[in-house]
């Protein structure tokens, strides 16, 4: 047998990791909190298929899965839409979240990695710097690398070292609390825009979308902000006036959750410490999908250990994986955190006038499978850019704003371009200390 690996919690990027680690000899074990069966949500998601493939994981039945619909965008006050053009090449996979799951166990068991469900991890096992093993429920566990796969509030992560310079904690303003569940269907009439996202509907800072299904219909409630049962079910009220199929007996899901809508982990890696998916804010800042970034890391993640020919599995050997992370994804992901912030201080006003005035169109909103950053969105064609340059203009506060954000971008992007290559800890410190500033907000 090869050397032990444990994977902390049966998170995506995680469960697909230990496959191909397990598929090359590694002796490669999951604890989960969980009882086996009970994992995901009651709700389905939607994701690039090939992900999958980048994974080395078959793609699903076709029974299992269905193409996503084009999502409507609903300026604050309902007046005007921009309906997504997913070209058919480009578009995501609409699954239940228990089906995806069952899919990756069952690659990842049928690869030989053992999973013990029930058992939650409460800490890392530490020996100075270095991560040996996990605390469990079940006693500790000792192994030569950890992978993080926990989630956003991972106990791992959380008691690191502090010398081991890896965040631990997630600001107010970097998740997003949100409520979904499914809803009996009001009406059976025809609905023109199936997949109703809403910005700011109601003068309220938040995202939500009413999705009407064959059987149910679908809501979800972003915040920044915790909301209570109470007031979603005013502002549920408050979305029926423009969805009326919405109806009000929940039948599926009903539950409040975080998704991380963040820069990447400033340091990912430790010595026999890795983190992956949520554990390291592989989301995508603007819409919360981490699915498919987690499954792609997976296969980064897995070639590094598999690269490392004396398993020293040490902050030094692991950096390769950060640094292709940030090359293929990260760099692109952590400016539309930039985004996400100008998109909070616009007022509903402005976000109207963006609507309005043509400076949002089409493009700027269609994300595409392979969306990873904010050059998927802007063509950068001149009529359009001259377009989007009349309008601000004549709108001086928000063209402040919108300038602001792009200073921030170019800095964001000038920082992620010089993390180092190659692992010096005085240096990694330096330039994460660096990374994390402009968003310290
Ligand atoms: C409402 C909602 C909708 C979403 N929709 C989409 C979508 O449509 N598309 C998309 O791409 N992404 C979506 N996401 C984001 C997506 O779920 C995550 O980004 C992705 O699953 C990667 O997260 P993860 O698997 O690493 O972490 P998680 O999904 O948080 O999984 C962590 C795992 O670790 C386990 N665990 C946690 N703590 C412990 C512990 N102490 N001990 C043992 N086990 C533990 C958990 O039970 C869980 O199985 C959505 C998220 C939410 C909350």
């Amino acid at each position: 047998m090869g050397k032990k690996i444990i994977v902390a919690g049966l998170g995506h990027g995680g469960i697909a990791a230990a496959a191909i680690l397990a598929e090359r000899g590694f002796d490669v074990t999951v604890y989960e909190k969980k009882s086996e069966g009970t994992l995901g949500y009651d709700w389905t998601d939607i994701f690039a298929p090939d992900a999958l493939r980048i994974a080395g994981i078959p793609m699903p039945d076709e029974d299992k899965y269905e193409y996503k619909e084009h999502m409507t965008f609903f300026a604050p006050t309902a007046k005007r839409s921009l309906t997504q053009r997913v070209p058919k090449d480009k578009l995501e996979i609409k699954m239940e979240r228990k089906d995806i799951y069952a899919h990756l166990v069952s690659h990842a068991v049928s690869k030989g990695v053992k999973i013990v469900y029930d058992c939650e991890v409460t800490a890392p096992l530490t020996l100075g710097n270095r991560v040996v093993g996990i605390g469990t429920s079940l006693g500790d566990f000792q192994a030569d690398l950890i992978i993080d796969a926990c989630g956003i509030n991972s106990p791992v992560r959380t008691n690191l070292p502090r010398s081991m310079g890896i965040e631990k904690c997630v600001r107010r303003n970097e998740k997003i609390t949100i409520y979904r569940a499914f809803y009996n269907k009001a009406s059976d009439k025809e609905v023109e825009a199936k997949f109703r996202v809403m910005l700011f509907a109601g003068g309220v800072k938040s995202v939500s979308w009413v999705a009407s299904e064959d059987e149910h219909t679908d809501l979800l409630v972003g915040r920044f902000e915790e909301f209570s049962l109470q007031e979603l079910e005013e502002y549920a009220d408050f979305l029926r006036q423009t969805s009326p199929r919405l109806g009000k007996e929940k039948v599926r899901g009903g539950q409040f959750v975080e998704i991380p809508v963040r820069h990447p982990l400033s340091v990912m890696v430790g010595d026999g410490y890795a983190a992956i998916g949520d554990s390291a804010f592989m989301t995508v800042p603007l819409i919360g999908s981490g699915i498919a970034n987690s499954l792609k890391a997976a296969r980064m993640l897995a070639d590094t250990v598999t690269n490392d020919k004396q398993c020293a599995f040490s902050a030094e050997t692991l950096w390769n994986y950060q640094v292709k992370y940030y090359k293929e994804l990260g760099a692109g992901l952590a400016p539309l955190e930039c985004v996400k912030y100008l998109l909070l201080t616009l007022t509903p006003d402005e976000l109207d006038y963006c609507f309005d005035s043509g400076m949002l169109n089409e493009d700027n909103i269609t994300m595409t499978a392979d969306f990873t950053s904010l050059y998927d969105l802007f063509k950068f064609d001149i009529p359009d850019l001259m377009l989007k340059g009349k309008s601000a203009i004549k709108n001086p506060q928000l063209l402040k704003k919108i300038l602001g954000c792009g200073t921030e971008i170019a800095q964001v992007t000038a920082i992620c371009a010089a993390m180092p290559k190659k692992w010096d800890r005085k240096k990694v410190i330096q330039w994460a200390k660096a990374y994390s500033k402009p968003f310290n907000k």
